[in-house]
């Protein structure tokens, strides 16, 4: 007779105590569902950069690591390292982040947040940097009333801890100086004759300023640069046609 096997995780729960445990910090990015109840959850942590946790039964009413296991909050979580899986033991919610999650507007930039986060990050590798990045843009997400500046002061500071930084102040592909009358813009700005043989779109002069100044100066300063709803589109589309290319 043929004893049918049966499937089950790599590792039990009984023999948890077999296998390291660690805490950090966390935020989540992104949740994938298993089986019936199960779940993986993509974060990224102070202390280990991205990581992916193994959620079991957290999908049952009775699980009690079900309300933290949230986006848009930041945690602690306890999880153990097996063999070929990290398990999710414990999570606690440190900051629930209220004004976001009444806010429709700042739940789909937390979203797009997570999103960038999840898509730019590759490896998983500790940068304390990125995290204080952050942990300050979800700060002003629940904080400030500027979601424009609260997201492009998160991406444009994520983009340069990553190390993609665009090039504001020469042509980014020959290194001459740009005219400052129409500003072609790809993995930053280009000169007249660069931008006939890139795809490039044009930015104003204005919101490359504003750019240049996200780049140096922190968010407390900002908060006090007047930039246009023009110059902030021209960055919406900037952000985005970046995050495109660098995808
Ligand atoms: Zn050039």
């Amino acid at each position: 007779m043929v004893r049918r096997k049966t499937i089950s995780p790599p590792e039990s729960l009984e023999n948890f105590n077999m296998f390291p445990k660690y805490k950090t910090r966390a935020i989540i990015l992104s949740k994938e569902d298993r089986g019936e109840y199960d779940r993986l959850l993509t974060l990224y942590t102070r202390e280990f950069g991205k990581i992916v946790l193994f959620c079991k039964s957290i999908r049952k009413e009775s699980s009690k690591l079900r309300s933290g296991a949230e986006p848009r909050l930041l945690i602690d979580v306890e999880f153990i390292e097996g063999k070929s899986l990290k398990t999710l033991t414990d999570i606690n919610v440190v900051n629930s982040y209220p004004k976001i999650s009444k806010d429709i507007k700042k739940i789909s930039l937390a979203g797009k947040m997570a999103q960038d986060l999840d898509d730019l990050i590759r490896g998983e590798e500790k940068d304390l940097e990125v995290w204080r990045i952050i942990e300050q843009s979800f700060n002003n997400l629940n904080d400030s009333d500027n979601d424009f500046l609260t997201y492009q002061y998160f991406f444009w500071k994520l983009v340069e801890a990553l190390g993609y930084s665009p090039e504001l102040y020469s042509c980014a592909k020959c290194g001459k100086n740009i005219n400052h009358k129409r500003v072609p813009f790809a993995m930053g700005v280009l000169c007249d004759h660069c931008s006939k043989t890139e795809n490039n779109f044009n930015i104003s002069i204005d919101s490359l300023k504003m750019l240049r100044l996200i780049l140096t100066k922190d968010f407390d300063f900002l908060t006090r640069v007047k930039i246009s709803h023009k110059d902030e589109e021209f960055l919406w589309v900037a952000s985005g046609e970046y995050m495109n290319n660098l995808n």
